[in-house]
């Protein structure tokens, strides 16, 4: 089988990581941009991007892996200044086909700040009409979901074009009935492999991504094949785990 990881950071992973996810059948890599402290000012994100674009997708070619690049402001990493030189970037990555999507963006707090710089990069992406990859919080996380689904819902924007990550049960139920895609991290701390289990027993293998948001925090790069082995051990059909773990994630980026 092939697989899709649909949200990574694994810029911040070594050589082993991408060799084992090869070894496995990872075939795509979806990278996220997020910088571990907040910005002083914009050209640490416009560098990080840079790297991302220049450096990381290259290195995983290198592994036979597919990387589809995704950038944005991600709420925990606005620059104390130079925001709208950030966007200006933003939208010249959107503009060459450097970056696919918009991601990580999303809100933490969902404070004013979080919720202004959020609503111009929703515009921003949306007038690329590109898919957009948002972040729910651990703290507070079903408050701040309403909040995100007013400003996302405000702009207007096509559902199917909408993953919404790290979410639970109840908010995977939530995101199935706008028509959004539903993004299920499996991780220590957030969902189970049991818990993908019951999310597709539930309300079907449509609309879901599993992902592994591979960082330097306790991830596992095999996430994903895990995941599969898990489902499938669990009695789901082949098309099923086929979807929640390749071919969602390949379809709504438009992977190539
Ligand atoms: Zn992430």
């Amino acid at each position: 089988m092939s697989f899709i990881d649909s949200h990574t950071h694994i810029y911040l992973r070594g050589a082993q990581d991408l060799e084992a996810m090869s070894a496995a059948g990872v075939e795509g890599v979806v990278i996220c941009s997020y910088f571990p402290v907040k910005p002083t000012g914009p050209t640490t994100l416009i560098d990080l991007h840079r790297w991302l674009a220049e450096g990381e997708s290259e290195r995983l070619k290198n592994y036979g892996i597919t990387a589809f690049l995704a950038v944005g402001i991600h709420p925990r990493c606005i620059p104390s200044t130079g925001v709208n030189q950030v966007l200006e970037h933003l939208a010249s990555f959107f503009e060459s086909g450097r970056a696919m999507a918009l991601g990580e963006v999303g809100l933490e707090t969902a404070s004013e700040e979080e919720a202004k710089v959020l609503v111009k990069q929703i515009e921003l992406a949306k007038s690329y009409d590109l898919p957009m990859i948002f972040h729910t919080p651990r703290q507070n996380k079903s408050q701040v979901f309403d909040r995100l689904l007013k400003l996302i819902g405000s702009q207007k924007v096509e559902w199917s074009k909408v993953i919404i990550d790290h979410l639970t049960l109840e908010l995977a139920a939530r995101t199935k009935t706008l028509g959004a895609n539903i993004g299920i991290t499996v991780q220590p701390g957030k969902m189970a492999e049991k818990d993908v289990i019951s999310v597709v027993n539930n309300i079907g293998a449509e609309d879901i991504m599993v992902n592994s948001d591979l960082s330097n925090q306790p991830s596992d790069p095999l996430t994903v094949p895990k995941v599969a082995r898990a489902l499938c051990e669990a009695g789901l059909s082949k098309g099923d785990v086929e979807k929640v773990t390749y071919l969602n994630a390949k379809m709504v980026l438009n992977f190539r």
